[in-house]
C-alpha cells in the first residue's frame, strides 16, 4: 500500500491486488512502531539522530548478519518515506518520545498515537482506496511474465485481464506456511505463530518460479513477550523500563534486554515454555501509549498485587525465591554487575506489582527474495529479474540469522524504507 501511494505520487498508474482484504495482515497485527532516524518529526522533538547512527546500531546489534545489499539504502530512505507520509499525505504519524527499545541508541520510533499497527493499516487502506491513480482490486491474481512485461488475470473473473510493465511483490513472508517454516526455520516448526494467516509465502514462491535468489531464510522475528495462546502480547518496552523475566521457579534466566526476538527461544526453553514478566505500576504508568500492552491488560492477562507474597501466590511461585531474585535485581540496579550480563536495569522495582505470563512465538519471517538497494529482485545469476521488485516480508530482511539479529522495528523499517526505494525506481 505504501509503495502504491508513493508511486502514484510520482504520476504512475498502479493496480493494487489484495486477495485477503478480509483478514488482518501483519501490519494490522503489529505494534505499528516504525524506527526512523532523522525524520522531521524526530528533529522537531529535539532529538539528534541520523541514518548513520541507526545503521551503526544495526551493525552492532547483528554483527556479520546485516543484509548489506539494502541496509544503507533503507537507512537513508526512511526519513524521506516518513516525511512523505506525514507532510504530503497528511498521515497521522507522530514521533513517540517515550518509546525506548533494546539495541537502539536513540529514541526514534514513530507511529500513530496511541501506537497501533491496526490504526496505521486503516489509515493506509483508506488513503490507497481514495487515491485517484490507484486501482484497488480485491481479488487473487495469476501472473505470467510475457516478454518485457506481466500479464495478470483473475481466476474468479473479478477483474479484466491486466498488463503491467513492472511488478512489485509485496505479499508478506511465510510465517503462516507451516511447510516453509519447517523447511527453513526447523527450530520453530510447530511453534506458536502470532502473525497473520495471509503470510503464506505465495509471493516468495512467485519470485522463486522465475529463478530469484533467496537470502536469510532462517531469520525471523521472535516475540518473547507473547501471552500464552498468542492473542495478546505485552510489547517490547517493559525490560527497557526495568522489568525482568523469571521462570516457574522464580529465577531469572536471561538478560531481558537482548530484545523481544532473541528472547523468544529463551522463554520457550524454560519449563512449560513460559516465563513470568515481572514489573511494577510505575512501569505500567509509562505504557499508556502502547496499544499491545493495553490490549493485554484489558484481556485480563496482567496480574496486580500490592505485595510480593501476594503476587507470588497469584503466580504459584515460591515467595522466598522471588524475593531473593528481586534483591539481586535491586543490587544490579544500584550498580552491581549482573551474572547474566544485563547492562541496565533502569530503576529499582517496587510495589504495587504487575506480572504477566509470556511465551515465545514466531511473529514474522525475515528471509525472502534478495533485492538490490532499489528493491529490484535479483536472479540466482546475480542479475536483476527484469521488471520485478519487492519490499516488506516477501523481500530479504535487514538482518538476522535465527531470532538473534532482529533489531526491533526492522520489519516496518524495511517495508517502508525499501518500499520508498522501489517507488522511486519504478518508471
Ligand atoms: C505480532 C507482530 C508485531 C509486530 N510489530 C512490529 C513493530 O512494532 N514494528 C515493526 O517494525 N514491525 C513489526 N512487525 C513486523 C511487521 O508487521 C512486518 O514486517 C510488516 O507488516 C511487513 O509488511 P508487509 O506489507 O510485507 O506484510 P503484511 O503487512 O502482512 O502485508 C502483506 C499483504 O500481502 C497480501 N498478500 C498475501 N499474498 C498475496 C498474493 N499472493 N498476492 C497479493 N497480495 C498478497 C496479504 O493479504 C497482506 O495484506 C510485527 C509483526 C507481528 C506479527
Amino acid at each position: 500500500m505504501f509503495v502504491a501511494l508513493a508511486a502514484q505520487a510520482r504520476g504512475l498508474r498502479v493496480a493494487l491486488i489484495e486477495p485477503r482484504a478480509d483478514l488482518p495482515n501483519n501490519l494490522a497485527i503489529s505494534g505499528g512502531l516504525l524506527p526512523v532516524a532523522g525524520s522531521a518529526l524526530q528533529r522537531a522533538a529535539g532529538v539528534s539522530d541520523s541514518p548513520e547512527a541507526w545503521l551503526a546500531d544495526l551493525r552492532q546489534f547483528a554483527p556479520g548478519m546485516v543484509n548489506e545489499q539494502i541496509a544503507e539504502a533503507v537507512a537513508l530512505a526512511l526519513p524521506a518515506a516518513c516525511d512523505f507520509l506525514q507532510a504530503q499525505c497528511a498521515a497521522p504519524l507522530r514521533f513517540l518520545p517515550d518509546m525506548v527499545a533494546p539495541g537502539h541508541g536513540q529514541r526514534r520510533f514513530h507511529s500513530v498515537q496511541p501506537a497501533s499497527g491496526l490504526a496505521l493499516h486503516q489509515w493506509l487502506r483508506q488513503a490507497v482506496r481514495s487515491a485517484p491513480g490507484i486501482s484497488w482490486l480485491e481479488a487473487s491474481a495469476e501472473v505470467e511474465r510475457s516478454g518485457v512485461g506481466f500479464e495478470l488475470s483473475s481466476p474468479q473473473g473479478l477483474f479484466a485481464d491486466l498488463r503491467a510493465d513492472q511488478l512489485v511483490l509485496a505479499g508478506g513472508g511465510f510465517g503462516a506456511n507451516t511447510a516453509m517454516v519447517a523447511q527453513y526455520i526447523p527450530g520453530m516448526g510447530g511453534a506458536l505463530h502470532n502473525g497473520s494467516a495471509t503470510n503464506d509465502g505465495s509471493t516468495i514462491a512467485l519470485g522463486l518460479r522465475w529463478g530469484a535468489q533467496l537470502w536469510g531464510m532462517d531469520g525471523y522475528q521472535g516475540q518473547g513477550h507473547t501471552n500464552p495462546g498468542g492473542v495478546t502480547r505485552l510489547g517490547m518496552g517493559i525490560p527497557s523500563l526495568g522489568g525482568i523475566l523469571v521462570n516457574r521457579e522464580g529465577r531469572r534466566f536471561v538478560a531481558e534486554d537482548i530484545g523481544p526476538s532473541a528472547l523468544a527461544p529463551q522463554v520457550l526453553a524454560q519449563s512449560g515454555g513460559i516465563a513470568l514478566e515481572l514489573f511494577d505500576q510505575a512501569i505500567e504508568d509509562q505504557l499508556g501509549n502502547h496499544s499491545a500492552y493495553q490490549q493485554a491488560r484489558q484481556a485480563g492477562c496482567v496480574m496486580s498485587a500490592q505485595t510480593l507474597p501476594e503476587l507470588a501466590a497469584l503466580a504459584g511461585i515460591d515467595p522466598a525465591v522471588l524475593q531473593h531474585t528481586l534483591d539481586e535485581v535491586a543490587a544490579c540496579a544500584q550498580g552491581q554487575a549482573d551474572r547474566l550480563g544485563r547492562r541496565s536495569f533502569a530503576r529499582v522495582l517496587g510495589a504495587p506489582w504487575r506480572a504477566s505470563w509470556v511465551t515465545g512465538a514466531l511473529s514474522h519471517t525475515q528471509g525472502g527474495l534478495l533485492t538490490d538497494a532499489h528493491g529490484a529482485v535479483l536472479h540466482e545469476s546475480g542479475q536483476r529479474l527484469p521488471g520485478v521488485f519487492s519490499a516488506g516480508g516477501c523481500a530479504a530482511g535487514l538482518s538476522g540469522r535465527g531470532a538473534d539479529g532482529y533489531l526491533p522495528g526492522n520489519g516496518l523499517a524495511q517495508a517502508f524504507g525499501l518500499g520508498w526505494r522501489v517507488a522511486q525506481a519504478l518508471c
